[in-house]
């Protein structure tokens, strides 16, 4: 009984410190009408940026991939990989071999991109790239070998066919000088030539949610979206080419490369943008861009809680409204943090807050361990219901397109978010149900996505070459 009044107080008292987080925070917290009115928004955002005279105002870009078909299990053959924009460079050797059934074989490498290599030149990036490539084939014995390569380029690209594809912006944490505008497959070819110690045949530049599509459309005939909530977020799914004003042609499907990160850099999500957004726009690498992204991914979820946290403290709400050297600093509260604390079982999860907030120079009372990790729900739940808001548009504009009743449909996943963060996944699904209760989608993981994918649009991509020319 006396166990049972221990738990009940503190039920109420963990009540009492949410309740003030949330008032403190009511602005973050989205009602269902509210995501209803984003997906709509965002419906319309699509429409723009599908649309021959809108796309170039469009915030939204829409951008066509030339990526038509999925693997049909006859592909096979050895390709490399190249994997850049998530949380790691890589470099990828895989081994399709497709005589009945499909079988994939991969070895994997991660490389190390220094902070000043990203920000720098980009004859100085993609110099690194190559290196980095050279000694990924001289490990594997395959430096002699002309391999067909897929490159899996994390950012928004205008492609003109599968192997030219032209830097819109950077994104994340990039900012490489001499890049935007370029051909990233011409600034490849041209750094792999300089060195003349190797060649290879680039086939492929895809996104990495086409990656993720890609992959788990292998397993999974009915996927036709892929996800990423990692560093960064993105979707891509796909389209009927009568709507793709776009491309030429009206027959069949392609996939689109939606770039929904960018979604409000028109201005169309600023009743929803808090102080806090703003903070962390205003220093990021690239202000007024990407503003969904920033409301939702890995790279600032963390430091979206370090923010809120000053302010908090700094009005008295928390640690008896001191702040640290430690948590004033960018950065110092990391995403991992805020899956740690969010941690399901309760307790575990104070128990991390208390760690980290020691690990800043805080002092933290029980009532400030609470408070955080209310806090970070907040965060979290915000970005997945934001996400399930736009891929809500998604599911209806597919549905629309089938002129179908239900959907049946599957969705790829990837991404640090989305996988490593206790609640993240549960959350994002529930909305999705709750926002197209129509639809019966499936959540599918892909399992090295971004960069399995590259290959096997890669092998697709082979096959029908060597089809034409025979
Ligand atoms: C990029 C997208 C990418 C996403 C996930 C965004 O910042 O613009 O191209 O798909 O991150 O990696
Ligand atoms: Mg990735």
């Amino acid at each position: 009984c006396r166990q049972l009044l221990i738990q009940y107080f503190f039920w109420l008292y963990t009540r009492c410190w949410n309740i003030a987080v949330d008032k403190y925070l009511y602005h973050m917290r989205l009602s269902e009408e509210n995501l209803m009115d984003v997906s709509r928004r965002f419906r319309r955002e699509m429409d723009k940026g599908l649309g021959r005279d809108t796309n170039l105002t469009a915030s939204v870009k829409m951008l066509p991939t030339f990526v038509r078909s999925t693997p049909d299990g006859t592909e096979s053959g050895d390709f490399l990989a190249l994997d850049l924009g998530g949380t790691n460079f890589r470099i990828l050797l895989v081994k399709v071999s497709g005589n009945g059934k499909q079988n994939v074989e991969m070895e994997n490498q991660i490389y190390v991109i220094p902070e000043t290599l990203m920000r720098g030149s980009g004859t100085e990036l993609f110099d690194h790239i190559t290196e980095c490539l050279a000694n990924f084939m001289e490990k594997m014995g395959i430096k002699e070998k002309k391999l067909p390569l897929g490159f899996t380029f994390s950012f928004p690209c205008r492609q003109t066919k599968l192997d030219e594809s032209f830097l819109v912006s950077w994104t994340k944490g990039f900012r490489a000088g001499g890049v935007e505008g370029k051909d990233v497959v011409g600034l490849l070819r041209k750094a792999i030539k300089k060195r003349g110690d190797f060649d290879i045949d680039i086939v492929a530049v895809i996104n990495d949610t086409v990656g993720t599509m890609m992959t788990c459309g292998y397993d999974d005939h009915h996927c036709e979206i892929g996800l990423i909530v990692g560093t960064g977020t993105n979707a891509c799914y796909m389209e009927e080419m009568r709507n793709l004003e776009l491309v030429e042609g009206d027959e069949g499907r392609m996939c689109v490369n939606m770039e929904w990160g960018a979604f409000g850099d028109d201005g169309s999500l600023e009743d929803l943008r808090t102080d806090f957004d703003r903070e962390i726009d205003a220093g990021s690498l690239n202000p007024g861009k990407q503003l969904f992204e920033k409301m939702i991914s890995g790279m600032y979820m963390g430091e979206l809680v370090r923010i809120i946290l000053v302010k908090m403290a700094r009005e008295g709400l928390v640690f008896q409204g001191h702040t640290t050297p430690d948590l004033l600093v960018t950065g110092h509260f990391k995403t991992s943090y805020v899956s740690d604390i969010e941690s399901q079982k309760d307790k575990e999860g104070l128990v991390c807050a208390e760690q980290v907030l020691r690990g800043l120079g805080l002092d933290p009372s029980a009532e400030d361990c609470v408070a955080v990790q209310r806090v970070c729900e907040i965060v979290s739940t915000r970005a997945a219901h934001l996400c399930a808001a736009t891929l809500a548009a998604v599911l209806r504009q597919i549905r629309d397109n089938k002129a179908a009743e239900r959907l049946r449909t599957t969705i790829g996943v990837d991404g640090s978010v989305y996988k490593n963060h206790p609640q993240f996944a549960r959350r994002l699904h529930k909305m999705v149900r709750l926002l197209v209760p129509d639809c019966d989608v499936r959540f599918l993981r892909s399992e090295d996505g971004s960069g399995k994918g590259a290959a096997m649009v890669t092998a697709v991509a082979h096959r029908l070459a060597e089809q034409h020319a025979e």
